[in-house]
């Protein structure tokens, strides 16, 4: 999925550097998905969800413009103190997650606490206790937990929830929102509608590929109505 989303908004943006994309933190780039999604569907995003409580299926709308942080979170390192102890790290960004996809591409089952440690030492720069330099294996689990955290409130756009209400059983929960899977799988559905239009057009009137691809969506539209497809 890394992947293709730098492929997705390297072709949107041939002027941003493929190491730009890759350096960019996670947040950042899912803004920049945002801004890819709006020119191509809106902004208005038409979701499903299923209440963890009684399982009823929830029709959700949400608009990207208020699913947007207003500050991005920026690839220079962030300093912080817990404890006696100083951090220094970066946030994560797009060449994590394709390293990350390599080393765990041969497991099987996804391991959330072997991600994070791998993440924490890719992104992790320094850290110190009373001056002293530690490595990440020295530190207590509570001081991995406090830079975790740390990342995730520096970079708020990466990690997008919404409240829920289930108007069935009143179940409250926060769901996720992950601008990158949704668009994928909107590229995918709009790829298969083209594909099917060229289907009908062409075995309607002989078109080719082309002919049909160079007439406008509003003019395709015609024609399906036409052969009672609209
Ligand atoms: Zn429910």
């Amino acid at each position: 999925m890394a992947q293709r989303m730098l492929l997705l908004l390297g072709s949107a943006q041939p002027e941003l550097s493929r190491a730009l994309l890759e350096e960019m933190p996670l947040g950042q780039r899912d803004a920049q998905l945002m801004t890819l999604r709006e020119q191509l569907f809106g902004t208005q995003i038409i979701s499903v969800a299923n209440c963890p409580n009684c399982g009823e299926r929830l029709q959700i709308t949400l608009d990207t413009r208020t699913l947007r942080v207003a500050d991005h979170a920026s690839p220079q390192p962030i300093s912080f103190a817990h404890a006696s102890y100083t951090v220094t790290y970066r946030l994560p960004n797009s060449a994590d997650l394709l390293a990350l996809t390599k080393v765990s591409a041969g497991s099987s089952q996804k391991n959330v606490a072997a991600s994070r440690a791998f993440l924490l030492e890719r992104c992790v720069q320094s850290v110190q206790a009373d001056g002293v330099a530690q490595t990440l294996d020295e530190l207590p689990p509570a001081v991995l937990d406090a830079i975790a955290a740390h990342m995730a409130e520096a970079d708020p756009q990466a990690d997008i929830q919404f409240a829920l209400n289930c108007p069935v059983c009143g179940q409250h929960w926060l769901a996720a929102f992950d601008i990158a899977t949704f668009l994928w799988s909107e590229i995918g559905a709009w790829a298969r509608r083209i594909v099917r239009q060229v289907h009908l057009l062409a075995s309607a009137y002989g078109w080719s590929q082309n002919d049909i691809l160079n007439l406008s969506a509003a003019r395709r539209q015609i024609y399906l109505e036409l052969i009672g497809n609209g």
